[in-house]
């Protein structure tokens, strides 16, 4: 596990001067230019490794979990992020996340939530982290694999309506199919991300190739590639391009 304390209501995802803290500002100073986009999720900082909190008799604590996903995003947002991205397909998250930047007067900080679609590919993140809960899985919570084309269109417009101003889809590999039809409904800007478990494949592909691989996502409806070999293809793109 990750060197900070975890308890029931994911309180260190609050404290002050927290890693995520330290890493937003650490990142803020040596690049004022570079978009900062953060994760707003309980996973990384519940004992459980779960997304959500959750009641004594075990029920998803609505309000709890709500509270801490607006504070988590003021946090981030004050230290720095452009960016906040609730992640956990919790219906009325980026609405509270929304809410509660308004409230604190950070209209201009944008609201990027997850469409996640069920898959094994989020394995070495999840083991990386320590958010595979113990006991059940946060499949209730994501999109499923067989049903991912239309369940995801109704889940974007969802956001869109809760106040999101742009839209990550998760992961991209097992999914350009959705990503297609994604963008036949959707004027917001959308982001391919090419999670962990797509990462071992995917190297093998060299830096052309994967500059390749991200031209297919752009032309499939990807306005921004969240990738493991952004600096690899910032810097071949750099060397044969000028
Ligand atoms: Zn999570």
């Amino acid at each position: 596990a990750l060197g900070h304390d975890r308890d029931n209501a994911g309180s260190t995802a609050v404290s002050s001067g927290n890693l995520m803290v330290q890493a937003v500002s650490a990142i803020r100073e040596v690049t004022p230019d570079l978009a900062v986009t953060t994760e707003v999720c309980g996973c990384s900082w519940t004992s459980s490794g779960e997304c959500v909190l959750r009641t004594p008799t075990g029920r998803i604590d609505l309000d709890a979990t709500y509270r801490l996903m607006g504070e988590m995003a003021v946090q981030h947002a004050e230290s720095g992020a452009d960016v906040v991205s609730p992640t956990a397909m919790l219906d009325g998250s980026v609405r509270a996340v929304r809410a509660a930047l308004d409230d604190r007067g950070l209209r201009d900080v944008g609201v990027n939530p997850n469409l996640a679609i069920h898959t094994t590919l989020y394995g070495p993140f999840k083991a990386l982290m320590t958010t595979d809960p113990a006991v059940g899985h946060r499949r209730g919570l994501q999109l499923e694999q067989g049903r991912a084309q239309r369940d995801t269109v109704v889940q974007a417009r969802r956001w869109i309506a809760e106040g999101a101003d742009s839209l990550t889809l998760q992961p991209v590999m097992t999914a350009v199919d959705v990503l297609v039809r994604l963008r036949a409904d959707q004027e917001a800007p959308l982001v391919a991300y090419s999670t962990s478990g797509e990462w071992p494949a995917l190297r093998e592909l060299g830096s052309e190739g994967m500059v390749e691989y991200i031209a297919m996502l752009r032309r499939a409806g990807a306005d921004h590639v969240l990738t493991f070999a952004a600096e690899q293809v910032a810097a071949h793109l750099e060397q044969n391009h000028g």
